[in-house]
């Protein structure tokens, strides 16, 4: 009778043990986790960068092109920059990704 008492009492204590994580296992996972987090967003970053296009690779000019202009243009901000194109951009400029606002 003692002997059965104790292996019941044994075995729900072995089940217990195998349902949690060691604390251990947990932070490493918690840590790996922040690591890739970080990682990701520098990528984020790093695509964000080189998105933009440079001037020469859109030809771009400091004129308009057949009454086309960085002003009439959807990604033009409208304070000297453009969405896709990058450095200064004059609202009188124009380029080849040139797309009606
Ligand atoms: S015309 Fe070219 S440089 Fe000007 S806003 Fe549009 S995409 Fe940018």
């Amino acid at each position: 009778m003692t002997k059965r008492r104790s292996q019941t009492t044994d075995t729900t204590n072995t089940e217990e043990k195998s349902d949690r994580i060691p604390r251990r296992v947990f932070l490493e996972g918690a840590a790996g986790l922040l690591v890739a987090a970080g990682i990701a967003a520098s990528g984020l970053q790093s695509a964000n960068a080189t998105q933009k296009a440079s001037k020469e690779a859109v030809s771009y000019q400091d004129s308009p092109n057949a009454g086309n202009s960085c002003s009439g243009c959807k990604f033009f901000d409208g304070t000297g920059a453009c969405e896709v194109v990058e450095g200064d951009i004059s609202a009188n400029a124009w380029c080849s990704a040139w797309t009606a606002a």
